[in-house]
């Protein structure tokens, strides 16, 4: 039987005739772009998220681009991030003229190792951006003390849900980017994010830039874009919300399932399993464990048409378009190795225990073998 990594219909069809009707109602409006649906999902989000503002934006990248630029990053700036994350996170510094400095980090969270963070703020460092990879918040006490005065922009794309010691991701630093890509913790139809923050004059600003910096009709005090999520994708949005927290639930089940089952298997220390961390509030947005011979064992996993998948196989201080900050291989050996040993393994929601049972069965059966 095969076990997809994600299979979004499981999520859609109980859903189908309620989708069908927020996409009716904005069809029957025809307004598409912000407006009533957008500013009621924006309250629904900040409700459900624990923050004071929500602002919808076109997606996860510009969610931290347009946070970037309202902080006034660009050329000269330093701004400090993790080496292993998505491509995302360092693309927007690099396309603001700024410069992204990249720290290695923890072997445990996969999170941004706040002692180097610490080494790496300077004068010219305008902003930090801590990313919540595989769902669980980074150690944000830490990341917090060691940015200082340096504003901290949290990636919150894999983490919807998490908190840190209670405090919900995108509440702690000065502001949180959030993604809608489908399949994130909440996904819409198509691409979509969203900026939080608790200060009230960075919420006014955000919600100028995603209309080209525009404060009054056709006046531009800053430079701004087409950052506007659709009226569609909020619709969309508004039908899932009041699910996730259930979904993360399932989640972490899936997760505990997992522990279980490999926990009965004997793989002699072959396959290591994440850590939710006490006080990080895993949402497992990716289940990812450390395996050796990792690549034969995700070719092993796809000719049974089991879902795995590596994120990610190369840090960004090792991309080629990064080649001009100097760095080489060894630069940030934690990084570095994990790309060489992570592997995700199914953990949608609406995944069964049956398959899980399968995924572990063919792991065992390929360290047997
Ligand atoms: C998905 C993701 C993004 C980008 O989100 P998009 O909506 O795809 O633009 C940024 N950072 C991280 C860590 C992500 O996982």
């Amino acid at each position: 039987m095969p076990v997809p990594l994600l299979d979004l219909t499981r999520q859609y069809e109980p859903l189908r005739e309620e989708f069908r009707q927020a996409i009716d109602r904005v069809c029957e409006s025809q307004r598409f772009i912000l407006g009533t649906e957008v500013e009621i999902f924006e309250r629904e989000a900040a409700q459900a998220l624990g923050v004071e503002h929500a602002v919808g934006v076109t997606s996860g990248t510009d969610a931290l681009l347009e946070a970037l630029m309202a902080l006034g990053v660009g050329a000269g700036d330093e701004v400090v991030m993790p080496t292993f994350t998505f491509f995302a996170t360092a693309g927007v510094v690099a396309r603001l003229g700024a410069r992204p400095v990249f720290v290695d980090i923890d072997p445990i969270d996969y999170c941004m190792d706040p002692k180097q963070l610490a080494e790496r703020i300077g004068a010219r460092t305008r902003a930090v951006i801590p990313v919540h990879l595989f769902g669980q918040a980074a150690d944000m006490d830490a990341i917090m003390e060691a940015a200082g005065e340096v504003p901290v922009v949290e990636d919150c794309a894999q983490a919807w849900g998490a908190d840190c010691g209670g405090r919900p991701v995108g509440s702690i630093g000065v502001m949180g980017a959030f993604s809608f890509f489908p399949s994130k913790n909440l996904g819409c139809f198509g691409d979509g994010g969203l900026i939080t923050t608790a200060d009230e004059d960075l919420d006014g600003s955000l919600r100028e830039l995603r209309v080209h910096g525009q404060s009054g009709p056709y006046e531009h005090p800053a430079v701004g874009g087409n950052f506007r999520l659709d009226a569609l994708q909020a619709a969309v949005l508004r039908v899932k919300l009041p699910h996730v927290k259930s979904w993360i639930n399932d989640r972490r089940a899936n997760a505990d399932h997992y522990r279980r089952l490999f926990g009965h298997a004997d793989l002699e220390g072959a396959v290591q399993l994440p850590k939710a961390l006490p006080g990080r509030g895993h949402t497992f947005n990716q289940y990812v464990v450390r395996a050796a011979r990792r690549d034969e064992l995700r070719e092993f996993l796809l000719e049974r048409s089991i879902g795995a998948a590596v994120y990610y196989p190369l840090p960004l201080h090792l991309q080629s378009c990064f080649a001009d900050l100097g760095h080489s291989e060894g630069d940030f050996p934690v990084a570095e190795q994990a790309s060489r040993e992570v592997l995700a393994l199914p953990v949608f929601p609406e995944l069964d225990a049956s398959e899980q049972e399968e995924v572990v069965a063919a792991i065992v059966e390929f360290f047997a073998g």
